[in-house]
């Protein structure tokens, strides 16, 4: 009995005919991880399950939990595999049944019988397999309406697999199968929730962040980067753009109505999202925003945003509270980064009174005392790329 990782595909599952295309992304990807773990995995992939099998130096329980980050994997499970029959799978649970249950009692067993030339049935393949584990005397109980653990047998074509049912996986698409998006990346908590959501959909995602040196410092920056670096250890790769928008924001101070500069900012950082993503490919932007949040946040804020681009703008934050944000930015990891405190551009020059009902016809208004194309096209020169590989 060798121990095994088995991914199971979720959404894949229900793709036609070009099934085998988010497959091989899938595949492409879970390979390139492994390549970088060091030891030896051979992958197998059949039935809507790849079976990750290690080598010399494998370490499989590392393996299982950096695939839990991929995108398209609705379920990790660490297991054993064995020979195709009873006695095989006997021994296969009595040697490794504390490891499979993970300190649960509330246990049932389930069998998947694709190789319906087994000798024996589901049913019956649980009755004995539960009857082995109830003799062990790890104190267990079958519960089959609310177990702790599903004890999974799975009789394949070549082999059996045996695990403890598996820990949720990061679900979505394979990155890479919905085409490629730029992410207006803030220090804040937003924004990654947004890039990670989308992300998870299958879209590649690239970021940008706009910052005004000298009001903004290094570290503002260096946060930004380890929030895309966050990103890109779910995507694998994430090109991250800088914008220098002082200039931008010193002009506005000295010529435009104070209680719009949030959003005429925002419309220039929409443009200049706009021309980096028209330039490497991405096909939408994407903003951590959320109606009502704040006052640049309103609906008429955020249609008068959407009006200085002509992409379309993805919003998944948009029906979200901010508790709820801060769950998810939790659960992927970049709460802790967002909460640090340095200085973003738009808290540098906020507004005592903001404009909440904004109408097209003053922001028009107050960009005719600039000269918009030519700001966007100088801050678009300070344009510098980071490249992160995901870890
Ligand atoms: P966030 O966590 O996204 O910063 P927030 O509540 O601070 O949320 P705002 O500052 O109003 O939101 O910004 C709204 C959106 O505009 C952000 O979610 C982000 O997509 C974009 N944005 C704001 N500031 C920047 C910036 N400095 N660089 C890049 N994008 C930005
Ligand atoms: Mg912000």
């Amino acid at each position: 009995m060798k121990k095994i990782v088995l991914l199971k595909y979720g959404e894949l599952v229900l793709k036609g005919l070009n099934r085998s295309y988010f497959d091989n992304l899938l595949l492409r990807r879970v390979r390139t991880l492994l390549r970088g773990m060091g030891g030896a995995y051979e992958t197998d992939y059949a039935q809507s399950t790849l079976c990750i099998r290690g080598g010399e130096g494998a370490d499989m329980d590392a393996v299982a939990a950096r695939m839990k980050k991929v995108f398209g994997v609705a379920s990790v499970c660490v297991g054993y595999e064995c020979e195709k029959d009873m006695d095989a799978i006997r021994q296969t649970l009595a040697a490794h049944a504390p490891e499979l249950l993970g300190g649960a009692t509330r246990f049932k067993c389930v069998a998947k019988r694709s190789d319906k030339r087994f000798p024996l049935g589901s049913p019956e393949i649980c009755a004995d397999c539960g009857a082995l584990l109830l003799s062990l005397g790890l104190g267990l109980t079958v519960d089959v309406l609310d177990p702790e653990v599903c004890v999974t047998i799975e009789i394949r074509d070549r082999a059996a697999f045996v695990h403890g049912g598996g820990e949720k996986g990061a679900g979505g698409m394979p990155t890479g199968s919905n085409g490629r998006a730029m992410l207006l990346l803030s220090g804040g908590i937003d924004s990654p929730v947004a890039g990670y959501m989308i992300a998870k959909r299958g879209v590649e995602i690239d970021g940008v962040y706009f910052e005004s040196p000298p009001y903004t410092g290094e570290q503002a920056r260096e946060k930004v980067v380890s929030l895309a670096q966050t990103l890109a250890n779910y995507t694998g790769r994430m090109y991250l753009n800088t914008v220098s928008v002082t200039e931008i924001q010193e002009t506005l101070m000295q010529k435009c109505d104070e209680k719009l500069f949030t959003l005429l900012l925002r419309r220039f950082m929409m443009r200049l999202a706009e021309r980096t993503a028209r330039l490497t490919g991405s096909a939408a932007l994407v903003t951590g925003e959320s109606v009502g949040q704040v006052a640049s946040q309103t609906m008429s804020a955020l249609g008068v945003t959407d009006e200085a681009v002509s992409l379309p703008v993805f919003r998944p934050c948009i029906g979200l509270d901010k508790e709820e944000i801060i769950v998810r930015a939790r659960q992927i990891g970049t709460f802790d980064i967002s909460s640090l405190p340095y200085e973003d551009c738009c808290t540098v020059f906020t507004p005592r009174h903001p404009n909440t009902r904004p109408t097209l016809e003053e922001i028009l208004e107050n960009e005719s005392r600039v000269d918009v194309d030519a700001l966007a096209a100088r801050a678009f020169e300070t344009r510098r790329t980071l490249r992160l590989e995901g870890k």
